[in-house]
């Protein structure tokens, strides 16, 4: 049998493992930071109604440039996030996985590093490396909220080409304020004085769960600052692959020289778009699922778990002597959580009232059996 090591692979991935969260069929999945609410029935009506209309055009390659959606797009940060965005700041993309992996075929590869502060979201690591982008892990506090001095020190000792901040932050869920963004911005054009800069990427894939604002208005007169964002976590569309970001329009013009012809199909783009004129509705479950984070954040601590204050829809908690032994308890008891191979915590995604009431359950008769 052919093994993969027997393939001409590219000596930086031998030996590596694929992303892999364990897709279970268990009752209660909560281990992706999915949204639990299905889309309104009225929704997938409109989705329907737009799919049929772009069918008939599927013999001609989609809008290459995804004009409507990037409107759309536009008009719904404008609205949302306190800063008047237009088409040319706004990019889009299948997830913001593909947006990540462009800017990182713009602005990294081979020859180029580019930094993120971990524990943090494990694709930034990974998709450099499937560009060829040299892959440096900054450091945190062990309360997970960014060292700003170390982290400063490894910018100037790098001098990385692209920056990455998660905001509110995978797995911890804790937010960055702008004051710290903003020092590592700094950093990161002084390290880079030399040439044009290095280009930090705040990824905001869940800011929309956060107490605090978007940091999107950092982006007026910082040409090396963008935002990336998606509508996999708030607008309850993980299966849609629709990433975005906002950014100067040179950054927009600048990934259009990697991304691939035609990448967003017309599919894609309708069904988006049917998607953000539901933006209401889509969001008052947002405002549901923040109060069930806030409730879940609540209940572990009272039963006598640590959690790390949370500004998504995911809880990290713990500790434990053997996270991944905890993981398997919780398995046992029909909840799927996530470990994300921090020592000692475990992550749950804010499901639906009744699967949150399921794991706490699970929790809490876990600390009984303990004690
Ligand atoms: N950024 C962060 C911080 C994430 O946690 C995720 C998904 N888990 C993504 C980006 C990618 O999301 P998508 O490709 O679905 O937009």
């Amino acid at each position: 049998m052919t093994n993969i090591d027997d393939l001409p692979v590219r000596d930086e991935l031998r030996g590596k493992s694929p992303y892999g969260a364990p897709q279970l069929d268990v009752p209660v999945r909560l281990n992706t930071n999915e949204n639990p609410y299905p889309l309104p029935d009225a929704l997938v009506e409109r989705i329907a109604e737009r799919v049929r209309e772009a069918a008939r055009d599927l013999n001609r390659y989609p809008d290459r440039d995804a004009v409507e959606l990037r409107t759309e797009l536009a008009r719904y940060l404008t609205r949302t996030a306190g800063h008047r965005v237009a088409l040319g700041n706004v990019w889009a993309a299948n997830g913001s996985n593909e947006v990540i992996q462009q800017l990182l075929q713009t602005f990294g590869g081979p020859g180029r590093t580019a930094i993120g502060f971990e524990p943090s979201y494990s694709m930034h690591g990974l998709i450099a490396r499937g560009t060829g982008t040299g892959w440096i892990s900054g450091p945190r506090h062990d309360d997970f909220t960014i060292d700003v001095a170390a982290a400063t020190e490894a910018i100037a000792a790098n001098r990385p080409d692209v920056v990455f901040i998660t905001t509110p932050n995978n797995p911890t869920g804790n937010a960055v304020s702008a004051e710290t963004v903003l020092a590592l911005y700094e950093a990161a054009q002084a390290a880079k004085a030399a040439t044009a800069g290095a280009i930090v990427v705040v990824d905001e894939a869940y800011v929309e769960f956060s107490h605090g604002d978007s940091l999107l208005p950092l982006i007026e007169g910082r040409p090396n600052l963008v935002v990336s964002r998606t509508m996999s976590k708030a607008f309850g569309a993980a299966g849609l692959r629709l990433g975005y970001l906002a950014a100067d329009p040179a950054v927009v013009d600048a990934v259009q020289l990697v991304r691939l012809p035609y990448h967003l199909s017309a599919v894609t783009q309708a069904t988006a778009l049917a998607a953000l004129e539901h933006t209401d509705t889509l969001l008052g479950y947002v405002e549901q699922l923040k109060a069930e984070r806030d409730r879940l954040v609540t209940e572990l601590r009272a039963t006598g778990y640590e959690v790390t204050d949370s500004d998504a829809n995911f809880v990290q908690f713990g500790r434990f002597a053997d996270a991944h032994a905890v993981w398997r308890q919780i398995l046992d008891r029909g909840v799927l959580v996530r470990d994300n191979g921090v020592p000692g915590w475990l992550r749950v995604s804010a499901g639906t009232p009744a699967e949150n009431d399921a794991f706490l359950d699970a929790v809490r008769e876990l600390k009984k059996e303990q004690s």
